[in-house]
């Protein structure tokens, strides 16, 4: 194994329960590439280098199955997102609820989403894997009326709602997807983003994300596997299987001599962006929102209205950049010291930016939460070269493994059936630059461990 990010970890945990000898190689000192935590700012104050929130975390078909030792936090709400009015509209866990609260729109938000979450465990082989040619299964989940809503852009799907509460609350979700959301399929991946609110809250394990690496590894060594941190790969290592939980630009660092030229040239067309940039706060109190109901979920969308949201994600990097923020310590005190807190943040921004959004970031905060700034007690700045420091797989501060548009959504990183196969016998991609792509369920790295142990017999 190349890599212990959670498709590493779950390729390395899978090939172990199968009888393999694995033994994977980190690059960094700490496993979990982009679930890991650390006291970023302040002694005590455990902030998510990476990762925060991890709504599949549990509840992947992966993790599912591997029923680790953590304690899941569920807040209240998966996400709040605040208005100019003082409001906020809810993501609430109650499918119904949620619709409550956006009024004029009940009924729409009722059609658009009722169907993916009633029929959640039919659509979720389509979209989450594994990932093996088995086009049975996808016959049995194709429904019209999802599958073209699936591949809208959000800006498609806001049109069947009026209300700026409804219209918010779609364009926050569908904003996570990286793409601007007159694309395709940013509509879709804000609909799957919700449906996981509903069907499953938006966890995150109490202790911080590196709990979540941790258990892997754990589980990984009770199973007879090794990892070696400090171990970066810079040639194919000598094993029957090599799994590469990196992106297309590192192995055709590692491999790119051994590579067929029609293989690499594709590799070299695969495309990332935006980036981001975050930052981490150590707080002297909870954020004070003008919304309370902002106080009840872990995950705030900043950034007001639809257009607002739209416009933030035409031109990353702009003025009033949208804002992705969690504040966990609300939910799990072990997160800093008594009475304070934790949160992070980031907005996108043009691919490998050099832009101080630190300014931008915390005005759009203040906007909805006047008094933020008076707590701030330390911040720590990551720009996309600092993600990409220590960890190579974040290109330019894509924390996607790449693009995440239609061509790139299921074909990545090239056009091929099984793309975890590469040109090269016994080399396989397990990194979220292969299906389902981002996001922290381990469905990369378990597809890609069940084509091996196909391919082997
Ligand atoms: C700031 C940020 C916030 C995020 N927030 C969320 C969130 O809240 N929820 C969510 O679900 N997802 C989130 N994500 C996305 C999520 O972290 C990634 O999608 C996920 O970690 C991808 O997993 P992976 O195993 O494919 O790769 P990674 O987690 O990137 O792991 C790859 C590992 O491989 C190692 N590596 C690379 N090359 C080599 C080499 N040559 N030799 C040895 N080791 C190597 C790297 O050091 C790294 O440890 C976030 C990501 C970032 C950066």
């Amino acid at each position: 194994m190349i890599g212990s990010g959670p498709n590493g970890l779950a390729a390395a945990v899978t090939m172990a329960r199968a009888g393999w000898e694995v033994t994977v190689h980190e690059a960094a000192d700490t496993v979990g590439g982009g679930v890991r935590s650390e006291e970023l700012t302040l002694p005590e104050f455990v902030h998510d280098v990476c990762s925060a929130i991890h709504p599949l975390g549990r509840d992947s078909p992966f993790f599912r199955d591997l029923e680790l030792p953590i304690d899941w936090v569920q807040p209240e709400a998966p996400a709040a997102h605040p208005l100019d009015d003082g409001t906020a509209v809810v993501t609430e866990r109650s499918f119904p609820a949620t619709a409550e609260g956006v009024g004029e729109d009940r009924d729409a938000y009722l059609r658009l989403f009722g169907r993916v979450v009633s029929r959640w465990s039919d659509f979720e082989p389509v979209v989450l894997g594994p990932f093996l040619p088995r086009p049975n299964r996808l016959l049995h989940a194709v429904d019209l009326s999802v599958t073209r809503a699936g591949l809208s852009s959000a800006t498609g799907l806001a049109k069947r709602f009026r209300s700026d509460q409804a219209r918010a609350l779609l364009g926050g979700h569908a904003a996570h997807s990286m793409l601007p959301l007159e694309m395709r399929p940013s509509g879709g991946i804000g609909l799957f983003l919700v449906a996981t609110a509903h069907v499953f809250g938006w966890g995150f394990p109490r202790g911080g994300a590196q709990q979540l690496a941790d258990a892997l590894a754990e589980r990984l060594e009770e199973l007879g596997g090794e990892i070696r941190t400090g171990s970066a790969v810079n040639e194919l290592p000598r094993a029957d299987a090599v799994l590469a939980d990196v992106v297309p630009r590192e192995l055709l660092r590692i491999a790119g001599d051994k590579l067929p030229a029609h293989y690499a040239h594709a590799l070299r067309r695969y495309r990332h962006g935006p980036g981001v940039f975050k930052l981490d706060w150590a707080l002297d109190g909870p954020i004070p929102w003008t919304a309370r109901d902002c106080g009840r979920a872990a995950t705030v969308h900043v950034g007001g209205t639809f257009e607002e949201i739209a416009e933030s994600e035409r031109s990353p990097g702009g003025e009033r950049p949208f804002v992705l923020l969690t504040q966990p310590s609300l939910f799990d005190d072990s997160r800093a010291p008594s009475g304070k807190h934790t949160a992070w943040a980031y907005c996108h921004v043009p691919l490998g930016s050099t832009e101080d959004m630190t300014g931008r970031i915390e005005a759009q905060v203040e906007r909805f939460a006047p008094g933020f700034r008076d707590l701030i007690l330390a911040r720590h700045a990551s720009g996309p070269a600092d993600l990409e420091l220590r960890n190579r797989n974040i290109v330019g501060g894509d924390i996607n493994g790449g693009t995440m548009d239609l061509r790139q959504l299921f074909f990545r990183p090239v056009r091929k059936l099984v793309p975890y196969r590469t040109p090269l016998d016994g080399l396989y991609l397990c990194s979220s630059s292969t299906p389902p792509g981002g996001g922290v369920h381990g469905m990369c790295g378990y597809s890609a461990a069940l084509t091996v142990l196909k391919d082997a017999g």
